[in-house]
């Protein structure tokens, strides 16, 4: 999913649940700063304390030119940041690859909202960890079906991906240039052919380019290796075309977000005010099915309202340095410690935390031993 969803529709959705405005904009920043805390870079105070900042995503094919001469330097990243923070294994299956394919509301999803739930009131980066989870989960209704390692289940055949029912000409177009530039952009000569091919063919969704991201999207495709359960199927060559509505996948995200969020605020606050899922519902189905970019969907999110007041207030903006920059107060001022009630601080706490939480706890208990 883009900044329109982990962002903005993160914070409508916390709003609409009860979570105070301070509180909801720290939810939402941390939902899409998963996304944008790329540097693995750490800042030292010169009083020897040390912010230990971990990159929780990559931009592009990044992670594998940072690591080009190291196939398992590669993979190991994989395995510390695909696989917790973006393609949550779905633990179903038989044989160690399936069971790292990412499933939509999986269990495992579940068992993580359940735990950050119980954990977040009772630590200083809470609001950051729930922001963090809520990017996991909502992941979990983009990519479900793909896993976040270099496997051949991510594989679908070539030129078998198409969009459906696009209403606007130039948005089609826009989908099919993309996807273009998606595929040239890592077969191109930087890269060798290798790693093109573990970055567009067999890691995360690389295949199917943004398509999983795309909310208003109805698209297909066909898995090289046909599997079960991940889309509907279409009744001619019934195992091979896999049919994937977006829309009603990050609906059924957003409706379930909410209701976690709302369990969140019911206990932090008193008399939260909340406003009915049921009466966004139409709303948000709205904002989710328009066909635009990424700025004319944050657009849509920034119009939702309800009894005539904006839910997203109109003071509200992601500005990705917000948090970055705070990087750079650490050692300017007099004492590491100052530091640690910091967004930036508390959100690389969350981070390692959760990173721990999934591959040390939770995947091992359900006999996943990925790290
Ligand atoms: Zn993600």
């Amino acid at each position: 999913m883009q900044l329109d969803m982990h962002f903005y529709g993160t914070y409508a959705l916390a709003r609409a649940a009860g979570i105070h405005k301070e509180d909801a904009y720290t939810v939402a920043y941390a939902a899409q700063y998963v996304d944008d805390s790329t540097q693995q870079d750490s800042k030292q105070h010169e009083d020897g304390g040390l912010l230990y900042g971990i990159a929780t995503s990559h931009k592009g094919g990044q992670c594998i030119l940072n690591h080009h001469k190291d196939v398992h330097g590669a993979r190991e990243e994989q395995r510390r940041v695909w696989v917790p923070f973006h393609f949550l294994p779905g633990a179903q299956g038989s044989d160690f690859e399936e069971q790292l394919l990412c499933r939509k509301n999986s269990k495992p999803a579940q068992e993580m909202m359940q735990n950050h739930l119980l954990i977040a009131p009772q630590k200083a980066y809470g609001l950051e960890l729930l922001g963090i989870a809520a990017h996991v989960y909502m992941d979990t209704f983009s990519h479900f079906g793909f896993s976040g390692v270099s496997s051949s289940l991510n594989r679908i055949k070539d030129g078998s991906i198409e969009p459906l029912e696009v209403e606007n000409p130039k948005m089609g177009d826009y989908i099919i240039s993309k996807l273009g530039r998606f595929i040239k952009r890592f077969k191109a000569g930087s890269i060798v052919s290798f790693f093109a091919e573990e970055t567009t063919g067999s890691l995360g969704h690389g295949a199917v380019a943004t398509f999983p991201d795309r909310p208003y999207l109805k698209w297909s495709f066909e898995y090289e290796y046909p599997r079960e359960n991940d889309a509907v199927h279409l009744p001619i060559e019934a195992e091979q075309i896999e049919v994937r509505d977006n829309k009603e996948h990050f609906f059924e995200g957003c409706d379930l977000l909410y209701n976690y969020f709302k369990t969140f605020a019911a206990e932090k606050y008193d008399e939260p005010d909340v406003i009915p899922f049921e009466e966004l519902a139409d709303s948000i189905k709205s904002i989710i099915a328009k066909e635009d970019d990424c700025d004319g969907r944050i657009d849509q999110w920034r119009s939702l309202t309800w009894n005539t007041a904006p839910v997203i207030e109109p003071d509200i903006r992601y500005n990705k340095s917000h948090w970055e920059n705070q990087k750079y107060d650490f050692d300017d001022s007099e004492e590491s410690k100052d530091n640690i009630s910091s967004h930036v601080y508390k959100f690389h706490q969350a981070a390692a935390y959760h990173r721990y939480y999934i591959l040390k706890d939770l995947l091992p208990a359900h006999g996943i031993a990925v790290y």
